[in-house]
Order: structure tokens, then C-alpha cells, then sequence
């Protein structure tokens, strides 16, 4: 594919689990991808080495999302290496559980500043740099439709996401970018899968009628159809990828 003709993906927090499984599923499905990490510079560029052994383009671009000058870099080197981005992912994430009563501010404000805040930077930088016709995607969770406890500030930023999103989209109108998040379930992710026992992981596993864990892939296939030909009909939307649990 030309470099004239090939659209760019920027994907956030893609150096490890569902990011990274998105930034080869969109190679794969033609873009040039951008591979953001915030620490993990080695993961980030394996991801990258794999994209371009499979014949696809790739870079490894490390910014904090949190931090709006970062992200403003962020987005620069990605217009100076492939150009603007058509693209938008918004993976990076983080997530931290505990009983309301007894979460510490730093907990809230991490969540915040990564979940909210670095969402919030991208989206910005997108609605002014963006051509027509770009796809943005959130990621949020099945837990804003579960309300499970020890869930609430995490599930409070990603609702949160969920509604900036939905309000860009119209925001954004007739320059026909759509904006949607999908809201993964249990996925099998260190975000997911660290600090949990084996009898958490079986139980929240067999939480949806398909009785298995999503898998990071199956978040890929979900992003891919909403960014690609099929999916500019859905807009401001959020898409549960759960296999069924909510
Ligand atoms: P992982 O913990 O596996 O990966 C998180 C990724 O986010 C890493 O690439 C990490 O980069 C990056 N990241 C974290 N903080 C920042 C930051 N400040 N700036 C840039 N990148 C950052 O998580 P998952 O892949 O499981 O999660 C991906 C998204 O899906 C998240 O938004 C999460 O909330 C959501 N989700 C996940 C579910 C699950 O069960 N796994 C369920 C529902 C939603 P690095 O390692 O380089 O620091």
C-alpha cells in the first residue's frame, strides 16, 4: 500500500494486552500504526517488530497520556512519521479496586488523571487534528453496565469516557468522524488477571453464558469493525464486548 493511500492508527497504551492485540489487528487490517506505551519501552517495540515482520509499518511512540504536552508530542510524531492520524484508540488504562470507604485519594486521582484526563488529551488533540472521516474508540468497561463492588472509582472514569465520547460525536458533526467505546468484560490481561486467585478468575470467567474470558484478540475484532468499512454507520455508541455477562 502507498504511503499516500494508507490510513494511520494511533493506538494508546498498546505495548501490552488488548492495545497491543488492536495495533496488530489494524495492521493487519492495512493501517500504519502508532504503538504509544508509557514504561514499557521493550514490550512496545516487540509489538512494533512484529508489525513490520508481518509486512506492516509501525513505530513505537512512548508519551503519558495523563499529560497533555506529551500527548501533543505524541500526536506531532505521528504526523512527522505517517501523518495525521485517521485513526484513534484509546487503550491506555489503568485500574485499581477497593471498597469506596477505604480508597486512598492517590487511588482516585490516578485514575483520574490515566483513565479520564489521558482520554480526555487525546480526544482533544483528535478533534482538532483529525481529517474527515476519522474513527475514534474508546475503551470503557462491562462494569459500568455491572456495577460490581470494589469497582467504583474505575467504573466512574470509564462512564465518565463513555459520555465525553458520545457528546464529541455530535460535537463533530459534518466532518464524519464517528466516536464509540467498547466496553470489554473479564479479558485475560495483566490489568485483568494481577492480584486476583484462581477462584476469582474461574468465577468472573463463567460470569457471561459463553463461560470463558475474553480474550484480547476478541476486543481487537470488535475495534477493527467499527473502524473499518463496516462500521461507519455506528456512532456514538457503546459496544459491550463480553460475550454476553451484562
Ligand atoms: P494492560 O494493563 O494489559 O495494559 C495497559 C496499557 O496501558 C499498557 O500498554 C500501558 O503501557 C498503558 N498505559 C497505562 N498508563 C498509561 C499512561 N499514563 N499513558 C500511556 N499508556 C499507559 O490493560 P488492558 O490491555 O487489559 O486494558 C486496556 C484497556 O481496556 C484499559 O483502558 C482497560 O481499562 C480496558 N478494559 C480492560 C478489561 C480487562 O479485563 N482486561 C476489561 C474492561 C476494560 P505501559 O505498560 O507502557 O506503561
Amino acid at each position: 500500500m502507498s504511503d499516500e493511500t494508507q490510513k494511520i492508527a494511533l493506538v494508546t497504551g498498546a505495548s501490552r494486552g488488548i492495545g497491543a492485540a488492536i495495533a496488530r489487528r489494524l495492521a493487519s487490517d492495512g493501517f500504519a500504526v502508532v504503538v504509544n506505551y508509557a514504561g514499557s519501552e521493550d514490550a512496545a517495540h516487540a509489538v512494533v517488530a512484529q508489525i513490520r515482520t508481518d509486512g506492516g509499518r509501525a513505530i513505537a511512540a512512548q508519551a503519558d497520556v495523563s499529560d497533555p504536552a506529551q500527548v501533543a508530542q505524541l500526536f506531532d510524531r505521528a504526523e512527522a512519521t505517517f501523518g495525521v492520524p485517521d485513526v484513534l484508540v484509546n487503550s491506555a488504562g489503568i485500574m485499581q479496586l477497593g471498597p469506596l470507604a477505604e480508597s486512598e485519594d492517590e487511588m482516585f486521582d490516578s485514575m483520574i488523571a490515566t483513565n479520564l484526563k489521558g482520554t480526555f488529551n487525546t480526544l482533544r488533540a483528535a478533534a482538532r487534528r483529525m481529517p474527515n472521516g476519522g474513527r475514534i474508540v474508546n475503551l470503557s468497561t462491562s462494569v459500568v453496565g455491572a456495577k460490581l463492588p470494589t469497582y467504583s472509582i474505575y467504573a466512574a472514569t470509564k462512564a465518565a469516557v463513555e459520555v465525553m465520547g458520545d457528546i464529541l460525536s455530535k460535537e463533530l458533526r459534518g466532518r464524519k468522524i464517528t466516536v464509540n467505546s467498547v466496553a470489554p468484560g473479564p479479558t485475560a490481561t495483566s490489568l485483568f488477571l494481577d492480584g486476583k486467585t484462581d477462584a476469582q478468575i474461574e468465577s468472573l470467567s463463567k460470569a457471561n453464558p459463553l463461560e470463558r474470558l475474553g480474550q484480547p484478540e476478541d476486543i481487537a475484532n470488535t475495534v477493527a469493525f467499527l473502524v473499518g468499512p463496516d462500521g461507519g454507520w455506528i456512532n456514538g455508541q457503546t459496544l459491550r464486548a463480553n460475550g454476553g455477562m451484562v
